[in-house]
């Protein structure tokens, strides 16, 4: 029998009702880590250790070292500072590299250079839009995202390059001396370009020498308000392959935080918390900078996330569980953010019958500081071997080739971040292009490319470059991954096991024009393009047989846009547009249509 739980080492006076709130107790710290940047122009030791509500001296001195040494930089905005995203948050396939700063709802608020030094790189993306990096001289550079435009004589320049190239997508990479910038001097304007979801500004920070993302918030951490603190929202326990079960299976547990009794463990286990941020005067919530784990008062893991490189970047797909952030470190995971104090990777090995206490120690960059404390009963259980002879065993360290009639796929070395059990399957039809094949039920995530050749079975249609390679999802839905026609098969390069299978797009794109009678009074010509499977990998427009520029000035919405310019296409009449558009496998339309301007 299940007797006590969680309850046990609550305080006695809690009553069950505050069991939640108790678990979780917060308590908030709102000192800042660093003083205010006034107040360290005028003395940066001044901050007494009051203020910064440290109890070692150690500690305050290690702070005080890292606060004389930091530059100093204005904030990109002269208004308040608020926060739509922080540093590190968990994002797919990577960690937000930067901080997302509201600008009001409105775009065209004019983005500042936050030291001296010189725009070193302007770009146009799909993805984020209008781009510029600025190179600063005190040993850091930043890359600031969505921007709505550039100070004129650089829009101009990015203008004439695009006409030139006949792309939307730019990039300029000037001298040093081409556009020096001052402290505080405006660089550009923000806006909600690229895959934004509203305007801001997304500020990426590079530390120059290293190369790494780090995070901006300390050197604007006395313009933000925030006293509160981080706050659990799920756990997650993770028995280990072959080594460990929980609650009598091998794979993993949600653990609610209300849950009254522990769950019960035998052999080697990870766990794993889902927790958020939150700041002052908004409804946002942000990644957690701090979390550390301790066991029965020994900590055993500890991730700090304030830098990361991008070769690191994807290692978040390791670390990471859903939203859930592991308390141990997988073999082939080599953030730096991750640190396992226990010798066993953050794994704990229960092999005894008894409770261990948990206790998840969530902080802030403010220093605002929460508690999560949770109860593991060790409770004798068979935990299964894992063959690992069996074909559908990968081992972490090593090459592994799958084999199946048809299927062939090479994960190198390197790719895996730990050992995994596949659950692999076979689905053919007689009638289809070729089998399809589950490697997973559940995607695992590969650090890099796997080679995988799908050999066709039927071939419906002659030309060779109408056939992809499909990613199906649970539900069917089938994602084109790309690939190549060679020898009776499709080969392709992918960073993720799944189902996999082969199909066929001979579906041209779709194009649309979209508010035509508002074309003339906006300016623009405006049209929505849509491709059902492989997507559109090129288009190009012409007015009045010239080419016109057409962009994706946003990409969450599937439309594109040409700004008519008098100067290109004086306003005389009837103007004819014509835009084209292909998708990956070669498909394309043609639309034409004639407007008054
Ligand atoms: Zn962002």
């Amino acid at each position: 029998m299940i007797k006590g739980g969680m309850k046990d080492f609550l305080p006695r006076q809690m009553a069950a009702g505050w069991l939640l709130t108790a678990c979780c107790a917060l308590y908030a710290q709102p000192n800042l880590h660093q003083p205010s940047e006034d107040q360290y122009q005028q003395d940066p030791h001044q901050a007494s250790q009051h203020q910064l509500g440290l109890q070692d001296p150690q500690d305050l001195q290690n702070l005080q070292a890292e606060v004389a040494e930091r530059p100093t930089m204005v904030p990109p905005f002269d208004f308040p500072l608020t926060l739509s995203g922080n540093f590190g948050e968990l994002r797919s396939n990577h960690f937000h590299g930067g901080l997302d700063f509201k600008t009001g709802g409105v775009v065209g608020k004019p983005v500042r250079a936050l030291a001296d030094g010189y725009i070193s790189r302007i770009r146009v993306t799909n993805g984020s839009g209008y781009v510029l990096d600025v190179h600063y001289d005190n040993g850091y550079h930043t890359v600031n995202r969505h921007l709505d435009g550039f100070m004129p004589a650089i829009a101009q320049r990015v203008e004439m390059l695009q006409y030139d190239s006949e792309s939307w997508e730019v990039e300029i990479v000037p001298e040093p001396d081409e556009y020096p910038v001052r402290r505080g001097e405006q660089i550009a304007w923000s806006g909600n370009t690229g895959y934004s979801f509203g305007p801001h500004l997304h500020l990426d920070l590079f530390e120059t020498e290293s190369g790494d993302y780090v995070d901006p918030m300390p050197f604007f951490a006395s313009k933000i308000k925030d006293t509160r603190a981080p706050k659990a929202s799920g756990l997650m326990v993770f028995p280990q392959l072959g080594r460990g079960v929980v609650d009598g299976q091998q794979k993993p547990k949600a653990v609610a935080l209300d849950r009254q009794t522990p769950v019960q463990a035998w052999g080697l286990i990870g766990v794993g918390i889902k927790a958020y941020d939150y700041m002052d005067g908004v409804h946002n919530h942000y990644g957690v900078y701090s979390v550390v784990l301790e066991v029965d008062g020994e900590e055993v893991f500890r991730s700090t996330v304030d830098r990361f490189s991008q070769e690191e970047n994807r290692m978040i797909n390791s670390w990471t569980y859903g939203s859930y952030m592991k308390s141990f470190v997988e073999p082939g995971n080599r953030l730096r953010m991750l640190q396992a104090a226990n010798g066993q990777r953050g794994l704990i090995c229960i092999d005894e019958e008894r409770d261990y206490r948990f206790v998840y120690t969530l902080s802030d960059v403010f220093g605002n500081v929460s508690k999560c404390r949770f109860t593991v009963r060790g409770r004798k259980q068979p935990v299964p071997a894992v063959d690992r002879l069996d074909r559908s065993f990968l081992a972490w360290d090593r090459v592994n080739v799958l084999q199946d009639p048809g299927f062939h796929l090479v994960i190198p070395r390197g790719m895996l971040y730990d050992d995994c059990l596949l659950s692999r399957s076979l689905k053919t039809d007689s009638g289809a292009v070729a089998h399809t094949y589950q490697v997973s039920s559940r995607p695992v995530p590969l650090h890099g490319a796997a080679k995988l050749r799908i050999a066709l079975r039927n071939r419906p249609v002659e030309d060779s470059t109408k056939y992809y390679v499909a990613r199906v999802n649970a539900k069917g839905r089938k994602y084109s991954v790309g690939g190549r026609y060679e020898d009776g098969a499709l080969v392709a390069s992918v960073r993720e096991l799944g189902t996999f299978t082969v199909a066929v797009d001979t579906v041209p794109p779709q194009i649309t024009a979209v508010g035509k009678q508002q074309w003339a009074k906006n300016r623009k010509v405006v049209f929505r393009l849509k491709d059902k499977e492989t997507g559109i990998v090129s288009y190009r427009g012409t007015i009045d047989g010239e080419f016109a520029l057409f962009g994706r000035p946003n990409i969450v919405q599937s439309v594109w846009e040409c700004k008519l310019d008098e100067k290109r296409w004086p306003r005389r009449g009837k103007h004819v547009v014509e835009l084209t558009a292909t998708d990956a496998c070669g498909n394309t339309s043609v639309v034409r249509e004639t407007f008054v301007w």
